[in-house]
């Protein structure tokens, strides 16, 4: 009656069964949602079923409705798999159900964000004692960060906006270039802070620093800059020494989007493209990306704690503090789950060299998807391949489409469209851990197939 762990041989045989079929099935789903509504079942049972039933049902209702994202041919938006480290490392999470805000409620945690933390920091060749706090994602890490920033820059000029809110609050001038993701607007909306005002990008996408020096001139009032490491359509870096030497002269917060890009810092042959990265503010990245741990996981790291822990801190009269401080003074929520303990097994399994390997190999990848498109007829790789990203055109734009919705029907590989720079695209997004040199030559062919059945 009391078997805790009743229905996890049922989880754990349908994982098996899930993960062996990976390099076989169709990457695309085979039902669709209302299909599946009808499988869960439409009505509420009244009474009780055993666990295991219920994960059996569960699972088995489900599976045609699953997208084979961990799969090594899937490219599409970014997305990586699950590591196996940090698969088996997050039931882990789930099974000791710790809640990870509070220090001496959990000191194993809390412990585990610490070394990770120190981990990502020594990797990303950030600074050393910067706070990292584990969020769902690069919206909430980009939010957190920003937050600080908000804070921060009001501070300096004497409003408190913990005390007084933005309403009447000096203007905040938030710059970012033409290109930066959507989600840097909505953390933003978030804040009350509106719509950023964008400096032009070059071809690539990249900030065009001259361009940021002369708006900065505009203003000299509480000023956050905004920069971009890893550009979705082309994988472009932001010219960080310049633009960060401009910004900080004028006082401005400087952080950087850098969700998967990031972690070309972790690669020796890499790294050059975040050159200059290290002098912002704060950083946003995600672990459910390059890192290829299980959503979800963001981080967010703030070169001043106390920049960090202003914003998000708080005190409850019931909370156990701790005098040296809690996880959840670097994070929006209080009750959440241990996201840092698959980042430590995940950073573990690979060590320095592995994880170096890890973002070479996802770039040689997109490098060798770039060489094999441009045989295609009529195929144009748009962007300079410089990281994980590849963008294609096949000519006008409805040629495009038709490809992207060949490929997706041939199910072999998952690419998505997009629209860059005003025009139909095909984007890949190399991000899985698990996709192989076998992988890359069957989802051309597949791609070869979709272009020749035109
Ligand atoms: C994916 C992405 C985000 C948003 O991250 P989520 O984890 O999806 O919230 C932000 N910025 C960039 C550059 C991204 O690629």
């Amino acid at each position: 009656m009391n078997d805790r762990g009743e229905a996890l041989p049922v989880a754990l045989e349908h994982t098996q069964r899930w993960l062996a079929s990976l390099d076989d099935r169709p990457v695309p789903p085979q039902a669709q949602v209302e299909e599946l509504v009808e499988r869960l079942g439409a009505s509420l049972p009244e009474g009780p079923t055993d666990a295991g039933a219920v994960i059996d049902h569960l699972a088995t209702a489900l599976e045609p409705g699953l997208t084979a994202m961990p799969s090594g041919r899937f490219y599409g938006m970014v997305i990586g798999g699950a590591h196996p480290a940090a698969l088996a490392a997050d039931w882990l999470v789930s099974a000791w159900d710790q809640n990870a805000g509070l220090a001496r409620l959990t000191p194993a945690a809390t412990a585990t964000e610490r070394v990770a933390g120190a981990w990502l920091l020594d990797l990303l060749g950030l600074p050393a004692g910067s706070a990292v706090g584990f969020v769902t994602g690069g919206t909430m890490a980009n939010f957190t960060c920003l937050a600080s920033g908000r804070d921060e820059v009001l501070r300096r000029v004497g409003w408190d906006v913990s005390a007084h809110g933005l309403t009447g609050s000096p203007r905040v001038r938030v710059l970012v270039g033409a290109e930066r993701h959507d989600t840097v607007d909505l953390a933003l909306r978030y804040l009350g802070l509106g719509a950023p005002e964008p400096v032009p990008a070059d071809e690539e996408g990249r900030l065009d620093a001259g361009a940021l020096a002369l708006a900065l001139e505009q203003y000299d009032g509480p000023t956050i800059v905004c920069l971009q490491a890893g550009n979705v359509h082309s994988g472009a870096y932001d010219p960080f020494g310049e633009a960060i030497e401009v910004a900080r002269r004028r006082g401005a917060w400087v952080h950087v989007d850098g969700a998967f890009g990031l972690f070309a810092a972790a690669a020796p042959a890499y790294r050059h493209l975040a050159e200059g990265v290290e002098g912002a503010d704060s950083w946003a990245t995600d672990a459910h990306k390059t890192l290829n741990v299980p959503y979800d996981c963001g981080i967010a790291v703030v070169r001043d704690p106390a920049a960090v822990t202003a914003a998000m801190g708080m005190h409850g009269d019931y909370l156990i503090h701790d005098d040296a401080g809690d996880p959840l003074e670097r994070v929006p929520e209080l009750s959440r789950r241990a996201r840092s303990i698959p980042v430590y097994a995940v950073l573990a399994a690979h060590g320095r060299q592995g994880t170096a390997d890890l973002v070479a190999r996802l770039a040689g990848h997109a490098a060798a998807f770039a060489r094999g498109i441009a045989e295609l007829p009529g195929a144009e790789v748009l962007n300079e391949v410089v990281f994980t990203q590849v963008c294609v055109s096949f000519g006008d734009d409805d040629r495009t489409r038709g490809v992207v919705e060949r490929l997706l029907a041939d199910g072999e590989a998952w690419m998505s469209g997009s629209v860059w720079r005003g025009r139909a695209v095909l984007r890949i997004s190399v991000s899985n851990w698990s996709t192989t040199e076998s992988d890359v030559r069957r989802s051309l062919r597949a791609l070869e197939r979709a272009v020749a059945s035109d």
